[in-house]
């Protein structure tokens, strides 16, 4: 019983090409443990710096950020300030008188108009608006829907 388990290991680490007594992997077998130690050289050398870049980045990424959160900011307040001076010396749209929109001029208030898409009077349809999407109003062109100009 003992020879056949001592033989059952010699083959099994035989087959694995493991020396028995240290049960490590035989010298004659360099590429591994070259290949090891160059990765881990790659992995000491490479992390370094990318970490440093990457902290980098972040910081510039949230540079940017801020600063175009606060230029958005800066311009939307200059903007509504513009618009509100605007607003103030601005007379009234003529076209929607102020409101605006005006009553669709394709469908005239209907939401829907008659299109056929053969030209041929049996089968027209109503169809939604196109130019209101069936609400029945259209911005002002004359003032883009402001209602001064
Ligand atoms: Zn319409
Ligand atoms: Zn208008």
């Amino acid at each position: 019983m003992e020879f056949i388990a001592d033989d059952n290991i010699k083959l099994m680490s035989g087959d694995l090409g493991i020396n028995r007594e240290t049960l490590e992997i035989p010298f004659s077998r360099p590429f591994p443990n070259k290949a090891t130690a160059n990765i881990e050289e790659m992995v000491g050398r490479i992390p370094r710096p990318l970490r440093i870049i990457g902290a980098g980045a972040a910081v510039c990424l949230g540079g940017i950020f801020t600063l175009s959160l606060v230029s958005s900011v800066t311009i939307r307040t200059l903007q509504a300030a513009a618009e509100a001076k605007r607003k103030k010396v601005a007379l009234p749209c003529t076209v929607c008188k102020g409101r605006g929109y005006y009553i669709c001029k394709l469908c005239k208030g209907d939401s829907t108009i008659e299109w056929s898409p053969l030209y041929d009077p049996i089968v027209i349809n109503p169809c939604v608006c196109p130019t209101c999407e069936g609400n029945r109003v259209q911005r002002c062109l004359n003032c883009i829907g402001k209602g001064y100009v």
